[in-house]
């Protein structure tokens, strides 16, 4: 067989059995979560995607322009239930922790929706676990979850959106903003 054969037939095999595999796939996803994640966690940090990350950053407009022209239309729902969650804290209707609820670290803690439709109901996260709670989400639904993010404006500010398009650099599995 040729190369091009080769490649001809594994097209063909795919093509036919796409539904299994993508069960298949989803199945070993499930199944190895923390393996994933773990993994995950290591791979991102390695210099070559550190660097592509960088390099891909770079490319990106500033996060607030981005917001404008992009998320507003995009993601209308979130957007909305962050700045309910921003407008909240600011007038004292909403208080931030100190502490993560998940790991009880003290750091400056975001909020995580659920629920976008229920903009003031968050669980209060540290960085980290907010991270992976959205890479958890990812595994979970088996796709790229969107933005959510944060609850205050400062995280706004830095604010990441996502490309539903899929369009991500190598490594990102969640994608995250604030
Ligand atoms: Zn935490
Ligand atoms: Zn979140």
């Amino acid at each position: 067989m040729t190369k091009e054969e080769r490649a001809a037939y594994k097209k063909a095999y795919d093509d036919a059995h796409r539904e299994e595999i993508k069960a298949y796939n989803k199945a070993y996803r499930a199944a190895n979560r923390e393996k994933l994640l773990a993994y995950e966690k290591v791979r991102s940090k390695l210099p070559k995607n550190v660097a592509a990350r960088r390099a891909y950053q770079k490319l990106r407009p500033p996060a607030v322009v981005r917001l404008g022209n992009l998320a507003k239309f995009r993601y209308p729902t979130q957007r909305k239930a962050i700045w309910t969650l921003n407008n909240a804290i600011q007038d004292g209707r909403a208080i931030r922790p100190e502490t993560c609820s998940r790991c009880g670290q003290k750091a400056r803690i975001e909020g995580h929706h659920h629920d976008y439709s229920k903009p003031l109901d968050v669980i209060w996260l540290c960085r980290r676990c907010h991270v992976e709670e959205h890479a958890r989400k990812a595994l979970e639904n088996d796709r790229e979850v969107r933005s959510d993010l944060s609850g205050s404006s400062v995280e706004i500010r830095n604010m990441e959106q996502s490309d539903s398009s899929g369009a991500r650099p190598n490594g990102a599995l969640y994608h995250h903003d604030a």
